[in-house]
């Protein structure tokens, strides 16, 4: 059976009509400050989503995690399919205040949009998708398939708790596909589809060579300097090549596929576009652009020094020998790399390099996942975009960035899509975060479509 424009007349009218309810709906929500990172606010924004979800009809749970809960709900549906949405109730803190041109926990419209922090990341998503659940019990009564809801609280400081949750209640997380937290137009207005998510395993590299700090002067030849001890230490890493020189590493690691490259082949040169926006003259390992750089920027594993810590950096000098140094490295994983595999080859490196006395902390992270670019679960969120946007969506193989995708596709065995109302000025983590309203619309009718799509 084929779905034409009328079949979808009522549900879109109902979209418009109670688009208003929604955007207030979703600004009450907005209002609710839930930053993980401050541990402000996340109880009261758990049960506010349970409420909501609750509201229309969905069974739901609120589950404890180490961190900050889950919210679990699920509504019956008419077909047995099940249908997943993931997305979080938590936000990022809204520092600096003073840029913000409207308070960030009290959500204003202007020109189009709405404004206020999680607005778009993630708290839009969600209730633009229960926008959507409205519109379908409106018109039928009861949903075209079985729809489950997880949304986490602490998407923002790494889901940190989320693999394991997800390890321990796979039977009632049990779905056929999952559409994933986020989405949404670049600045062609062309909506994307993101197939995968490089994966990362972040550490703290520290050392304590004293018990205090010392007279450069006394210690300066006879005892060992913390910060040089990690300078060493974080040198034997990485080559001035790029390549990560840790025995290993690269093992198993899942190489790009031709379709990778026929789908990047597809996508605008970014080499310029990342010259003017970032200021950089050019790219490392000889990369000019094209389909190469591409392709390494979001497959080829990382291993990036996010901070470093020690001794005196104020005003004027000061003779002072460290007694301690710390090291902040992201290593962004690529897909077939394990976070357990890298954390033991890194102490086995360390140690083989005469560094046992630098110490690892795990800090988060997981590995790599991704899903076919012409799995069917795909194909529907993408030819039910076309209508909507009025452009066809574009397949991105995989993204540089990372999140917890891997226990969806690998452990609850779902095709993941991608699919939302961001934008390329959406603001989300930064000051004045913004949805444009028509994309919030957009957004819920294509996901009316994504479900009864799906159910058939
Ligand atoms: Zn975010």
């Amino acid at each position: 059976m084929e779905f034409h424009l009328s079949d979808y007349s009522k549900i879109d009218s109902y979209l418009i009509a109670h688009l208003d309810e929604s955007i207030a709906e979703l600004s009450r929500l907005v209002a609710q400050p839930s930053v993980g990172a401050q541990n402000w606010g996340m109880q009261a924004c758990a049960e506010m989503v349970g409420e909501m979800l609750q509201k229309r009809g969905f069974t739901v749970e609120i589950l404890p995690t180490g961190g900050a809960p889950v919210v679990l709900g699920e509504r019956k549906g008419k077909s047995d399919k099940t249908l997943m949405f993931y997305n979080h109730y938590d936000v990022q803190p809204a520092e600096p205040l003073d840029l913000w041109e409207t308070p960030p926990f009290e959500p204003s419209q202007r020109d189009g949009k709405l404004y206020g922090r999680g607005v778009s990341d993630d708290k839009g998503h969600l209730t633009s998708r229960l926008h959507t659940i409205d519109a379908l019990l409106a018109e039928d009564g009861e949903l075209p398939c079985n729809v489950k809801f997880i949304v986490e609280g602490e998407e923002e400081t790494g889901s940190m708790h989320l693999p394991k949750f997800i390890t321990a209640n796979k039977e009632k997380l049990a779905a056929d596909a999952c559409i994933w937290e986020f989405g949404g137009v670049d600045h062609r207005e062309v909506p994307m589809q993101y197939l995968g998510l490089r994966g990362i395993c972040y550490v703290e590299l520290s050392i304590e060579t004293a018990a205090i700090d010392v007279h450069s002067g006394l210690g300066g030849s006879i005892f060992a300097n913390a910060a040089w001890r990690l300078v060493w230490a974080l040198n034997t890493l990485k080559s001035p090549d790029e390549k990560i020189l840790i025995p290993g590493w690269y093992e198993g690691i899942i190489p790009p596929t031709a379709r990778d490259r026929e789908l990047f082949a597809a996508q605008p040169d970014v080499a310029d576009e990342y010259k003017t926006q970032f200021g950089v003259k050019g790219f490392l390992k000889g990369l000019t652009g094209g389909v190469d750089l591409q392709i390494a920027e979001v497959f080829e594993p990382t291993c990036t020094i996010c901070g470093l810590t020690s001794g005196y950096q104020g005003l004027g000098s000061k003779t002072v020998l460290p007694a301690r140094a710390s090291a902040k490295v992201d290593f962004r994983i690529a897909l077939g790399q394990t976070i357990e595999r890298c954390l033991v080859l890194l102490r086995q490196h360390l140690d083989a390099q005469g560094f046992s006395d630098i110490e690892i902390k795990f800090m988060g992270g997981g590995p790599a996942a991704r899903t076919d670019p012409d799995h069917p679960f795909i194909k529907l969120v993408v030819d039910s975009a076309e209508e909507i946007f009025e452009s066809k969506m574009e397949l991105i193989p995989m993204v540089g960035g990372s999140g917890p995708n891997y226990p969806f596709v690998h452990e609850l065995n779902m095709p993941v899509a991608t699919a939302g109302l961001g934008h390329p000025d959406s603001r989300a983590h930064a000051p004045n975060e913004n949805i444009r309203i028509d994309l919030y619309l957009k957004h819920a009718r294509h996901m009316a479509r994504v479900l009864k799509g799906f159910a058939q």
